[in-house]
C-alpha cells in the first residue's frame, strides 16, 4: 500500500543564516516548534538555487557558533562550504557532497563558502537537514563525516540514479552512519522515468523537488515542494518526464521529548541550562588555540 500524501507545502519566506545562506525554513516552518510529527527530523532550511555575486575579500557564511544534542547534514548541489569546528574536524564540500556532522557532546563549529567560490561567485543551491538524537546518543562524541562524490553509493533504475547519504536501497547500502534508522536519497532523473520506494510502516517520509518537477502519488510537485507522507503504507511512487532532483527523507521517529532552544535540542529543559553553563565554561571548546 502507497503511502498518502498529507501535506504539500511551497515555503517561501527567506531567512539569512549568517550572511551567506540564504534559507527557507521548511521544518518545523516559520512560528513553529521542532515537534515528532517530523521526527527524527527536527529542521529542513532549504537554501533555492541563488546567485552570489562574486565577492572581493570576504567570505559570506556563519561565524562560530554551538550545537549540542543533534546532527547537522549539509547537502550541496551548486557552491562550495568549507567547516571548522572545535573537534578538531573540517574540510570542504562541492556540488553533490554532503557532510554529516555530529554534534553529540557539543562544539562549537563555523561554515563558509570557500575562498575560490567566494570570489568567483556563482550559484548558491544547499539543504540544511538537523537529524535528532536518540537521548542514549545525545551526548556522545562530536564526529564528521564527509560523504564526497567518491563515497555515495548510486543505484541506477530505468530513468536515473538514487545516490544513497544514508539507510538502504534495493541492495545498496549507505554512505554515512547513523544512531536511528535514516533514509536519505538524493535521486537523479536523467530522463523519463518512475520508481517505486520502499519506506517502512510508521516511518516518517518527506520529499523535497530540488530541480524541476515530479510527480508523486499522481500529484505534481514542482522545485521547492515539500510533500509529507502519511505513516501508514510501505511505498511512495515517484515519476518524472525530463530531467529532475528529488531528495526523499525518511525515518523511524524516536518520540522522545524535544527541548530546544536555539543551537541546543535536547529532552529537558534543565539539560538544556546545563548545555549554556557548559558552553559558558568552555566544554564545547574554545576559539583561543
Ligand atoms: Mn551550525
Amino acid at each position: 500500500m502507497q503511502k498518502n500524501i498529507i501535506k504539500i507545502e511551497h515555503p517561501r519566506s527567506a531567512h539569512m543564516v549568517g550572511d551567506g545562506f540564504r534559507v527557507v525554513q521548511y521544518v518545523p516552518g516559520h512560528g513553529r516548534e521542532m515537534s515528532n510529527d517530523t521526527s527524527p527530523f527536527l529542521m529542513l532550511d532549504y537554501n533555492a538555487p541563488w546567485q552570489l555575486a562574486p565577492q572581493s575579500n570576504h567570505r559570506p557564511g556563519v561565524g562560530f557558533h554551538p550545537h549540542r544534542g543533534f546532527e547537522t547534514v549539509t547537502i550541496v548541489y551548486s557552491g562550495e562550504v568549507e567547516h571548522q569546528d572545535t573537534a578538531g574536524n573540517g574540510g570542504v564540500i562541492g556540488a553533490d557532497e554532503v557532510q554529516w556532522m555530529t554534534a553529540g557532546s557539543g562544539l562549537l563549529h563555523n561554515e563558509f563558502m570557500t575562498a575560490e567560490f567566494s570570489r568567483m561567485g556563482g550559484v548558491q543551491h544547499a539543504i540544511q537537514l538537523w537529524v535528532n538524537l536518540p537521548r542514549e546518543h545525545k551526548m556522545t562524541l562530536p564526529r564528521y563525516q564527509a560523504l564526497t562524490r567518491d563515497n555515495i553509493p548510486e543505484v541506477a533504475f530505468d530513468g536515473g540514479r538514487v545516490r544513497v547519504i544514508a539507510g538502504q536501497f534495493w541492495d545498496t547500502k549507505w554512505a554515512a552512519k547513523t544512531f536511528s534508522p535514516v533514509e536519505l536519497y538524493d535521486i537523479r532523473f536523467d530522463s523519463a522515468g518512475q520508481l517505486d520506494i520502499e519506506i517502512p510502516e510508521d516511518y516518517t517520509t518527506m520529499l523535497l523537488v530540488t530541480e524541476w518537477e515530479i510527480i508523486a502519488n499522481n500529484k505534481k510537485l514542482e522545485n521547492g515542494n515539500i510533500a509529507h507522507f502519511a505513516r501508514s503504507g510501505s511505498s511512495v511512487s515517484i515519476s518524472a518526464n525530463t530531467v529532475a532532483k528529488v531528495l526523499i527523507m525518511a525515518g523511524s521517529p524516536l518520540n522522545e521529548p524535544i527541548a530546544h532552544y536555539g543551537p541546543f535540542v535536547m529532552n529537558t529543559q534543565t539539560e538544556i541550562m546545563q548545555a549554556f553553563a557548559d558552553l559558558n565554561a568552555g566544554k564545547m571548546g574554545s576559539l583561543d588555540v
